[in-house]
Formats: structure tokens, C-alpha cells, sequence
């Protein structure tokens, strides 16, 4: 039988353990220390646990760290690794470097279920939700973990759907028995979840990102069916309702298309929509994936897109495209891997 992965369990999940293996309550908080600050690769190397308390926790437990497979490098310095998960299934995890910042991008599911019709992941369809440990695992393994700055919940799949594994990473990133990091290092990103918004909200201090991609019902449906049942409206009132202390940040994802959402209805629907809530837009670039109909406007009219919703008072930016030399849109890197296999 596998051994159970202690990597990426929370501190009550390891007093579980320990308890389990007969070992006294401080022994989870030793474990913890060990896993995610001493950053060990074998629990041998527990030296403040007797061996016999190693001998037991052995015969059923391992660290559970696994390197990546495969690395493509971006001439900007972006890189896209792919790990192996879910027999054999590949996911993306990105690495982007910039000036003192160092951001991660961790994939949450094997594919996904929402099927946002501009998105590699989406056409893959839904293999299944990633554990805890594979999805820190991205975070531990990357080669550059010692110089990460910031964490994104960004690649593939939508991270509220896996929301109790993605919850235990939050908790052990930013437990000060775990990494210790500041929630405000951590961004989550989402499509929308009515029902899951508001606990993710609740359970967690981390920035919250929402892809709006259109202010328009209609249009927003036909990019994105979650739409049809988590309507942006819907969203919009949980995060207009909540009370987000100064050091929290909302965001609003939005992929501008040639000719289809980039237009002055659209700049003026936003502001509408966008009334009220504390919050920026930032516009990302298409990457284009095979088989798609959309385009990206030139970058004066994305330069322009900006300005005039920065005229109407939304703070807007421009995500930098990275990484367009190594498959950038996110899925594409992951279908060919496995594809080829
Ligand atoms: S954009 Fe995100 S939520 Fe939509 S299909 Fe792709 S991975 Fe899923």
C-alpha cells in the first residue's frame, strides 16, 4: 500500500497523525517544523523525535516531495514546469521572475470543469482536484522556491472548486507554524463560485481575484458558461457586502478580445457594475490557443482600454505577457505533454 504524504497536511492533520501513531500532541508541532521550516526531504532527519518514534511514523508515512518532469525557459526569464500528477496526468506550474519580485503560479485541478471557451485547460476537460500535498508540492519542488516573493492560484484549474485542498494550502502558507507568509503574498483567483465566495472570504485573509472578462450577461455567458448559474451580478453583491479590511484586495481579471469586449460600451458598463467596490482591473493579453476565433487588440487600443477606465475612476493595469515563447496560455504546455504520452 502507498505510504500516506505528510507533506502538505495541516497542523490538526498532523496531530491526527501523531496521535495515531501513538506519539505525545507536541510531537505534530515538531513534524510541522521539520516539514515546512527545516525543510527536510526524509523523516530520518526528525533528529528531535526518537528513532523509534521515526521507525513508526516510517512504516506508514513519507515526506511525499517530487521534483518536477520537464522545464521549458522563456527568454525573459519565465519558466513553466510541468509535474506529474493523478497517474500520469500533467499539470503547469509557471515561475515569473520580476525586479524583486518572484511570483508562483500553482495549478489546482487536472484540468478543469468550467470550460471557459478561450481556455487550453478548459478544453481538456476535468481529471480531478489536486491533495494539499500536490499542490504545495509546485510551490516546495520549484528549483527557485528559495526566492519566491508571491503566490497566485492562477494556473490550471479553478481553484474554489477544490476549495478544502486549496484552504490547507492557504492555512499551512501562512500558518506561523507553517511558512509563515503574509496572506497579502497570496493571490486566489476564481471564476466566480456563488456559493463558495463568501467562505473563502471568510476562511481565509489572501487577495481574491475574480476573471470578469465582460460586463454583459449575455457576452459573459458565451465566454464562460459558469455564467448560466453564477451569474457576475450574483458575485459582484457577496464581494460589495463584504467588509475587506485595507490590506485586502479584489481584483477583476480581464482578457480583452479584438473587436468583442474592448469597445466604449464596455468601457461604460464596467464603471456601472464596478460602482461602489474598492477594487482594479487588470487587463490580460490573449494568448492564443489552437482552434480559437478570438484575437488580441494592438497595444495602443489596449493602452487606450486602460486609460479610459483609469478616466472613470477603476484603477486599471496591464498585465506584462510573459512567457509567450514557451507555450504562455495556460494548458497549452500540459495538452502536448500529454498528447505525446
Ligand atoms: S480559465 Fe480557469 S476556470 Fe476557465 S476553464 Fe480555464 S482553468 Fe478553468
Amino acid at each position: 500500500m502507498p505510504k500516506e504524504k505528510l507533506f502538505g497536511k495541516t497542523l490538526n492533520e498532523l496531530i491526527a497523525v501523531t496521535k495515531r501513531v501513538g506519539l505525545p500532541g507536541f510531537a505534530a508541532k515538531q513534524v510541522a517544523d521539520w516539514l515546512y521550516k527545516k525543510e527536510i526531504l526524509s523523516i530520518d532527519e526528525m533528529t528531535n523525535l526518537s528513532k523509534k518514534a521515526r521507525d513508526i511514523l516510517s512504516a506508514d508515512y513519507e515526506i511525499g516531495l517530487y521534483p518536477p518532469e520537464n522545464v521549458s525557459e522563456s527568454k525573459d526569464g519565465t519558466k513553466k514546469y510541468l509535474y506529474k500528477v493523478l497517474n500520469n496526468k500533467y499539470i503547469e506550474t509557471a515561475y515569473i521572475p520580476d525586479d524583486d519580485r518572484a511570483t508562483i503560479c500553482v495549478s489546482s485541478q487536472s484540468g478543469c470543469k468550467m470550460g471557459c471557451i478561450f481556455c487550453m485547460t478548459g478544453k481538456q476537460g476535468f481529471q480531478g482536484n489536486l491533495t494539499s500535498n500536490e499542490i504545495l508540492n509546485q510551490f516546495r519542488s520549484m528549483p527557485e522556491f528559495r526566492k519566491l516573493t508571491n503566490m497566485v492560484y492562477m494556473g490550471m484549474g479553478e481553484p474554489l472548486d477544490n476549495i478544502t485542498e486549496v484552504l490547507k494550502t492557504l492555512e499551512i502558507l501562512t500558518g506561523e507554524w507553517g511558512y509563515g507568509w503574509s496572506p497579502t503574498r497570496i493571490t486566489v483567483s476564481t471564476v466566480g463560485l456563488v456559493s463558495r465566495i463568501k467562505y473563502f472570504l471568510e476562511k481565509s485573509k489572501c487577495h481574491l481575484a475574480v476573471s470578469l472578462h465582460s460586463p454583459f450577461d449575455e457576452e459573459r455567458r458565451q465566454l464562460m458558461p459558469v455564467q448560466r448559474t453564477n451569474t457576475i451580478g450574483q458575485v459582484l453583491d457577496i464581494i460589495r457586502n463584504f467588509d475587506f479590511n485595507s490590506q485586502r484586495r479584489v481584483s477583476f481579471e480581464y482578457i480583452l478580445f479584438k473587436d468583442m469586449n474592448d469597445t466604449p460600451r464596455h468601457i461604460k458598463e464596467l464603471a456601472k457594475i464596478l460602482n461602489g467596490i474598492k477594487c482594479r482591473i487588470n487587463i490580460i493579453r490573449f494568448h492564443p490557443i489552437p482552434g480559437s476565433q478570438f484575437h488580441s487588440p494592438d497595444e495602443q487600443a489596449t493602452i487606450s482600454f486602460r486609460e479610459a477606465l483609469n478616466k472613470k475612476g477603476i484603477l486599471t493595469t496591464i498585465r506584462a505577457s510573459r512567457g509567450v515563447d514557451i507555450q504562455a496560455a495556460c494548458g497549452l504546455l500540459s495538452t502536448l505533454e500529454q498528447n505525446k504520452s
